[in-house]
């Protein structure tokens, strides 16, 4: 009944919060308020009753993914050490908090409940060191405009089987980020204004990977088959490809093969926080910082697309993508346990 409630209630109060929240982004103003439902200790109390029942956990979980991280985040020592400069020494400072207000309601620290709440495995696998960077990945060659991105999102959209709206919103200064207004129904991707290298094209299909996984699967997907959507489809631009010619790219495989050793290497540190080991830049990445958890989840979503990836091959039916995806989520639900 309470979770009956709630679920209608956030059903009422996401969208407008999500186009809130994806036009903040896409202008460079702080995100909006998440709304105070979502952020309050019956809801969370509420979800986690859900998920000590069987026939209510898929549920449960589903709210738990939504909620935990704003109850931490919302943490009054948390706010203050958010507030700090990032430095290296602040993300220690910001982990300590984070892991405190974690362990009080969870018994986890921070990084460990988002990896247990996502499907990031305990065990790791060994990755090498980042190579130098990939020469070209980031030249600028020949620019997309909007219908280029229409047209190879209509393509996806064919060959996957989803269905919805997904609206693409262009932005001057912005990263590259999926919004999910409503889950099987609409989503907004906000893009460059201009996108002119083979980096900031796999960027834009990474998003459009996300809009397949948020139409083709109910609210709270697990970030690890989220993420593994958004590599997969952004897979589509190494070659041979069905995409649309001017998207695939010689580059985009080695790229691929950096990007997660980079994520390996910054979630050993991420694991270790708020210990600090050695630290690679001179500040933090803003995933550290704003996103705790989340490389774990690409390091792992990257094994995830890479069965995908194995399984479907080079010329899937129409449909499968979203059967492979309902399984990854299936297998990683049943073996969540908070
Ligand atoms: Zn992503």
């Amino acid at each position: 009944m309470a979770l009956d409630l709630l679920e209608a209630e956030l059903a009422v109060e996401l969208p407008a919060h999500m186009r809130a929240f994806a036009r903040a982004h896409a202008d460079g103003r702080p995100p909006p308020a998440a709304p105070l439902i979502a952020r309050l200790a019956s809801t969370l109390q509420t979800a986690r009753n859900a998920c000590m029942h069987d026939v209510l956990a898929d549920r449960g979980l589903a709210l738990l993914r939504l909620v935990a991280p704003l109850v931490i985040e919302d943490d009054p020592a948390v706010v203050v050490a958010r507030a700090m400069p990032p430095t290296w020494q602040n993300l220690s400072t910001l982990a300590a908090q984070r892991d405190a207000a974690a362990r009080a309601r969870f018994g986890l620290s921070s990084v460990q409940l988002a990896h247990r709440l996502h499907g990031v495995d305990a065990t790791r696998h060994d990755h090498d060191a980042p190579g130098p960077a990939i020469e070209g990945w980031h030249e600028r060659d020949f620019a997309i405009d909007h219908t280029g991105i229409i047209d190879a999102w209509q393509a996806i959209a064919a060959r996957t089987g989803v269905t919805g709206t997904v609206r693409v919103d262009r932005s001057k200064k912005a990263h590259p980020r999926a919004f999910v207004i409503e889950p099987k129904v609409e989503v907004v991707i906000v893009v460059p204004e201009v996108i002119d290298t083979p980096a900031a094209r796999f960027a834009v299909l990474h998003e459009l990977g996300h809009a397949v996984a948020a139409l083709a699967l109910p609210a709270g997907v697990p970030r690890v088959v989220d993420e593994a959507a958004a590599s997969y489809i952004a897979r589509l631009a190494e070659p041979p490809s069905w995409l649309p010619p001017r998207w695939p790219s010689e580059l985009a495989a080695a790229a691929r093969r950096r990007r997660t050793a980079l994520a390996a290497m910054l979630d050993e540190i991420e694991r270790g926080l708020p210990t600090l080991a050695d630290t690679p830049s001179s500040a933090p990445p803003w995933a550290l910082w704003h996103d705790p958890g989340a490389q774990g989840s690409y390091v792992e979503a990257e094994v995830i697309a890479d069965r995908l990836a194995k399984d479907l091959g080079p010329n899937p039916p129409r449909g499968q993508l979203v059967r492979a995806l309902k399984a990854e989520r299936d297998r990683v639900d049943h073996r969540t346990r908070i």
